[in-house]
């Protein structure tokens, strides 16, 4: 193999040190950052996160709470719960646990949640600063797949980067921090495999980031000689291993940097929450009294 792999263990560490100080400066403000993880109904996948949260925060110093509601609660119940958690001034931080319920619609309530609270960067208002290069409160694992890139020391000025989906949460996203960054953006999705064309612009990425949960969609041969390859799919194989949306071993011959499926991006994206409830801590501080938006 000769591509270096890109581990994101090296980011999360650095990020969780640097959230851990801000804890205690935030502190001296009287300020006490504090998420709230909201879950309606059980779901154990969900769980596996909400675990990995408590975790994190509290070994950062970060009060975390998970409040699990009934499965049966409607749209308005969930959206007035919402309401109490964004007029709360102890609270810093909002999650909303995915999957919800059918009765409720993601995006209704995912966008009611105040944006300075908005630790997942899913609100309207923080991607729209994404979109105007002022990013503030970014969705964790685009953010993982852009700082583990920058991470090898490339520069992304004018790089051919190819972003292979285009979700609300990890895609569309990823695609605006590299061209905020300069890079020659291309993002291909469903459409763009339907065409047969997703080699043809695969061949072409000097930096590679895939969010499709395809398992092994790109072909290890299609890697441009030297590439960055940033694979955030994870998709459980019959025999209970997790693989990515690459061909990583045949890829890695040819890559320069790639991510191992477990252990890559995904591995960032807790620690990124937690700085962004520190993002968020400190927004509202700065905001308060002045109702301006400041990207
Ligand atoms: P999604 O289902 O919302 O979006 C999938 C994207 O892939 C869409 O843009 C779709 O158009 C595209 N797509 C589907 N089939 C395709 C094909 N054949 N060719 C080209 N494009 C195709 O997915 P998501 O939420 O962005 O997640 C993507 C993957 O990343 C999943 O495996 C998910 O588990 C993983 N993920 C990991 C983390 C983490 O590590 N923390 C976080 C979020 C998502």
């Amino acid at each position: 193999m000769a591509a270096q792999l890109l581990l994101g263990k090296p980011l999360a560490e650095k990020i969780k040190a640097e959230v851990s100080q801000e804890v205690v400066d935030l502190k001296a403000k009287g300020v006490s950052p504090s998420l709230v993880a909201v879950q309606v109904g059980q779901n154990d996948a969900s769980r596996v996160y909400t675990n990995a949260q408590r975790k994190v925060a509290e070994a950062t110093g970060i009060k975390y709470e998970l409040q699990e509601l009934s499965a049966d609660l409607t749209q308005d119940q969930l959206l007035e719960h919402i309401a109490g958690l964004n007029n709360d001034p102890n609270v810093t931080g909002i999650i909303l646990q995915m999957p919800l319920p059918p009765q409720i619609d993601p995006k209704v309530v995912q966008w009611s949640i105040a944006y300075e609270k908005d630790v997942e960067g899913i609100t309207p208002t923080n991607m729209g600063l994404v979109t105007f290069g002022k990013p503030r409160l970014v969705p964790c694992t685009a953010l993982g797949a852009f700082e583990l890139a920058k991470s090898t020391g490339v520069d992304i000025y004018g790089k051919e980067v190819v972003v292979v989906g285009h979700s609300d949460i990890v895609g569309k996203p990823a695609a605006l921090l590299f061209l905020n960054a300069f890079g020659t953006v291309t993002i291909s999705h469903i459409a763009t495999g339907q065409r047969g064309l997703s080699e043809y612009h695969v061949r072409r990425a000097e930096i590679l980031v895939v969010a499709v949960g395809v398992p092994h969609l790109i072909k290890g041969d299609w890697i441009k000689e030297g590439a960055i390859v940033i694979d955030i799919g994870i998709n459980a194989t019959k025999d209970g291993k997790i693989i990515g949306d690459v061909e990583t071993e045949v890829a890695a011959e040819k890559a320069a940097w790639i991510t191992p499926v477990p252990g890559g991006a995904g591995t960032a994206t807790t620690a990124i929450l937690m700085k962004n409830t520190i993002e968020a801590a400190k927004w509202q501080l700065e905001k308060k009294g002045s109702g301006i938006i400041t990207g």
